[in-house]
């Protein structure tokens, strides 16, 4: 209550206040480790750590993303991330004092500005990238820019300003939707691991958590783990997998591999059914 449903942050300062949340509730943190080895004798999941060490735990979450360790360790044979076709290009800018909401521009190259914090916002440029090409880190800004000479000429300007190639962060778009199981016995997957979304609706960081908060929820009201997980998994999945669904439709529409998608409508009818209870 009292926060937005949708808001625009970087990535440090989300990490900051996760890590921040984390450490004040007292969870023991260990950094630096992977889970290598997870034996679930239906009593709890022994897991072996690769600086050599064990813990028994009641419950493994694998929370670790869309190339997921724990995905291929539970279901080996799932749903592998696929690209899309698309990468999108960013780059933080001095937000103007009274730009203060969200900018998307359409078309074969779609152009976003997000506000992020007092004085920062950033600009994103998507494109096609067929081949999934790997560009070196030296000359990116000059091509970022390269990039957006077909824009409109406020664009352009704000493009003169994307001058570091260290600041550029260029991704290639994947996305992937497991739709069976979330879990194997006291073993769960949450975020990206199992609905990986592109970013055109700006909602794969907002499904993680809801994920969590939902896990917790039939955590607390199930007295039976495996109960519990299936509860989760009923609650999620129609709401993650719609968001990738719409996601990649209006990413497929703008590359010319699927039909256009009326992103402002599309986005109007993303808001309706993320406002709808979890
Ligand atoms: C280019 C791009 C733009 C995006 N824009 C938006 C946006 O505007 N809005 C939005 O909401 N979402 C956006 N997303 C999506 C968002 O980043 C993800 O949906 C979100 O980060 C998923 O959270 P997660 O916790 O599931 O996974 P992640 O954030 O990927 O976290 C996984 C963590 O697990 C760790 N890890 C991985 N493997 C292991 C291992 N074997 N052992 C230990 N740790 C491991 C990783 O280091 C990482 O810290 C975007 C994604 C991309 C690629």
């Amino acid at each position: 209550d009292g926060y937005p449903a949708n808001m625009g942050i970087g990535r440090p300062a989300l990490h900051k206040m996760l890590g921040d949340r984390t450490i004040a509730s007292g969870a023991h943190v260990l950094l630096g480790v992977t889970a290598t080895e997870l034996n679930d004798d239906g009593e709890g999941v022994d897991v072996r750590f690769s600086n050599g060490s064990s813990e028994r735990y009641d419950l493994v979450i694998g929370a670790d993303g869309v190339y997921s360790q724990t995905r291929a360790m539970l279901f080996p044979d799932a749903p592998r991330p696929e690209f899309t076709g698309q990468a999108v290009w960013r780059y933080n800018l001095p937000r103007p004092a009274d730009f203060d909401a969200l900018h998307v521009y359409n078309g074969p190259t779609g152009v976003g500005l997000v506000p992020i914090s007092d004085d920062l916002m950033y600009i994103y440029v998507t494109t096609p990238e067929p081949g999934n090409p790997r560009y070196p880190r030296e000359g990116q800004a000059a091509l970022m820019r390269s990039k957006m000479t077909g824009c409109a000429p406020f664009i352009q300007e704000l493009a003169e300003q994307i001058v570091d190639d260290a600041g550029v962060v260029y991704r290639p778009l994947e996305a992937m939707m497991i739709d069976g199981p979330w879990h194997k016995g006291r073993v769960a997957l949450l975020g990206d691991a199992v609905h990986a979304t592109t970013p055109h609706l700006g909602q794969g960081a907002g499904m993680a958590i809801e994920d969590s908060l939902v896990l917790a929820e039939e955590l607390a009201t199930h007295d039976d783990i495996e109960a519990a997980l299936s509860a989760y998994h009923d609650r999620r999945l129609e709401r993650c997998a719609y968001i990738v669904r719409s996601s990649v439709a209006i990413c497929m529409g703008q590359i010319g591999k699927g039909p256009p998608v009326d992103n402002a409508k599309a986005t109007q009818e993303m808001f309706d059914v993320v406002a709808q209870p979890i």
